[in-house]
């Protein structure tokens, strides 16, 4: 057995699982409201015998690993660890040395953060900046919350703390980037600042920020940790340690600029925010936020919209899949002063935020003169690619005609510049046809639950055999067949052990599937009954279009064996209607 496989053997996800989302038990399976989307009813069901988790309402699903990169944030190595230190498994490290660095880096930046919050909070040499933190409106409670701290302005204060106080290796202090070699001669990289910890995920400090004090405005406003072996910029964000169980509540995340807009949009009342630090938005970080949402709210300053960088990420975050909308801020130049002036002013423009294409346009619409000739050309010239990056027909052809309308010219000129035509109202599916094969799927579903929770036997019957049709159930038929050739009696484990990949998922929907709460058996006869039910009408209804089709090419022959079908399908109808009194399998 791999390392993996081990962990995992020891290791019981419904406890695991039960820690973050409190699960009741449901048959022989647990549930609980999802945590991975907002809902009422619980759809998220755990099953401790496929030792797997599965939402019926979003979708997710995973084992207990997937579960912690999910939820946690962690990656698969991180899962392995911490779920190995609780089986009591030691894992062969194959990296040892750089994991023990790492480790190391994150201490130097913790106990440094214990430093600067210690001056800010407790000594007189942070009373300037307690002073200016209490003017911008910081609470207490955040202070400590966020662990703010404050570097004094001198040169190596952090650094003899560090090396003489706690020990520290030199060498891996300056890896921290927390001081600067000149010439042989360590200097602490933040004095005079208010300090900010960076934290990953999980809420290891990895960096720090440091904001410049009021009358110094002639230095640089932040600076930052450079890139080190734990720090990489692009793909932080400032506060989602704290943030992304609300995110994830809230299926929604607000993204803000710097960490004093974070913190104010924060005591405002509103967790579920991150924020980017820095103008440029990065693949790295929407990749980040679609692990906790599939909704982005940006609350930046006005003036991204006319950042081509910005606008290239928000292109690249729909393709992940993710809906992008924007908070008008109005009169305030940031979330930092709107949520601080007005903070219900704030939740309210959040709820009211538009989509990212609306935003875009307007912000377009109110640059040039729609009625003028040339504001029209400057216009067109800007929105068309903005028109032709909307991946979703649909939503481009919406788009299109509103900016038609707005520019008062017909849309096809409108359709003509993004290179394609827009998209027809009605789908040309025939409804009637997917309806009723949805129904049937549907039932055939329904039914493979049941016998699964009743006795997974009934499946490989005669009967049930030549009556399922949708070519996965099918499949799944088969492979049952051959397990009961080899197994006296039924193991859901065993038997999805036995099953190839591709079946898998679809197996595990059906037997966590929350069916037949009253009598089992009683409900599996309905189902079939059902089923055959519907499989008669189908019947019938291809043998009534035969009929009408003989009867106008006057087939006679054709027309006349047609009819002895359908006296024969309206008699395996009511045969089957009668056996529904008397039932039997
Ligand atoms: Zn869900």
């Amino acid at each position: 057995m791999d390392q993996v496989a081990e962990v995992k053997s020891k290791t019981d996800i419904v406890a695991i699982i039960n820690e973050h989302v409190p699960l009741t038990k449901a048959g022989q399976n647990y549930k609980a409201n999802c945590p991975f989307h907002n809902e009422k009813t619980p759809s998220f069901v755990v099953s401790p015998e496929l030792q797997i988790y599965k939402c019926f309402g979003c979708g997710e699903s995973g084992d207990v690993f997937t579960f912690l990169e999910k939820f946690e944030g962690m990656e698969f190595s991180e899962a392995l660890s911490a779920l190995a230190e609780r089986a009591g498994v030691i894992l062969k490290k194959i990296n040892s040395q750089g994991r023990t660095e790492k480790d190391k880096l994150i201490e130097i930046n913790e106990k440094a953060v214990e430093l600067y919050h210690y001056l800010l909070v407790k000594h007189g040499s942070g009373n300037s900046a307690r002073k200016y933190l209490d003017e911008r409106k910081i609470t207490p409670e955040s202070i400590k919350e966020f662990r703010l701290g404050f570097a004094p302005d001198k040169p190596d204060l952090l650094f003899n703390f560090l090396s003489q106080k706690k020990g520290e290796d030199p060498r891996l202090i300056e890896q921290s980037g927390l001081v600067v070699n000149v010439r042989g001669k360590y200097i602490d990289r933040f004095r005079g600042r208010v300090i900010f910890p960076i934290c990953d995920p999980r809420g290891n400090t990895i960096a720090l920020a440091g904001r410049i004090m009021p009358g110094k405005e002639k230095l640089a406003k932040y600076i930052n940790s450079p890139e080190t072996p734990v720090y990489h910029k692009s793909n932080v964000l400032f506060g989602l340690n704290l943030s992304k169980q609300a995110i994830k509540r809230s299926q929604m995340v607000i993204v803000v600029e710097g960490e004093m807009d974070f913190i104010s949009v924060w005591q405002a009342g509103i967790k579920n925010v991150v924020a980017i630090k820095g103008s440029a938005f990065t693949m790295e970080q929407i990749k980040l936020l679609s692990r906790f949402t599939k909704t982005i709210i940006l609350a930046l300053d006005s003036d991204f919209a006319g950042n081509n960088a910005a606008v290239k990420s928000i292109s690249l975050a729909q393709k992940e899949g993710l809906e992008v909308r924007v908070v008008d801020l109005g009169k305030y130049k940031d979330p930092d002063d709107y949520a601080r002036a007005d903070p219900d002013g704030f939740s309210l423009a959040v709820r009211e935020s538009e989509t990212i294409w609306d935003f875009l346009i307007n912000f377009i619409f109110s640059k040039h003169d729609p009625l003028a000739g040339s504001g029209k050309a400057k216009i067109s010239s800007e929105v068309v690619p903005i028109l032709a990056s909307i991946e979703d027909k649909i939503v481009q052809a919406h788009y299109a005609q509103i900016v038609a309308g707005k520019l008062g010219v017909p849309i096809e000129s409108v359709s003509e510049q993004i290179g394609s035509s827009p998209v027809l109202p009605h789908s040309s599916k025939p409804e009637g046809v997917v309806k009723t094969k949805f129904k049937r799927e549907l039932l055939e579903d329904e039914l493979f639950s049941l016998c699964f929770k009743a006795n997974p036997k009934l499946l490989i019957k005669k009967g049930m055999i030549g009556i399922i049709e949708t070519p996965v159930l099918k499949k799944i038929q088969t492979s049952l067949t051959e397990y009961f050739k080899s197994n006296l009696k039924f193991s859901a484990s065993e038997f999805a052990k036995a099953l190839p990949r591709e079946l898998s998922e679809k197996y595990e929907g059906l037997i966590m599937a929350e069916v037949g709460e009253g009598n089992i058996d009683r409900e599996v006869q309905r189902t079939l009954s059902t089923l055959k039910e519907l499989v008669i009408k189908n019947r019938l209804s291809d043998v009534f279009q035969k009929i009408s089709r003989f009867e106008k090419s006057s087939d006679q022959n054709a027309l006349k064996s047609a009819k002895e079908e359908f006296v024969k399908v309206s008699q395996d109808l009511s045969s089957l209607r009668a056996s529904e009194i008397h039932p039997k399998i």
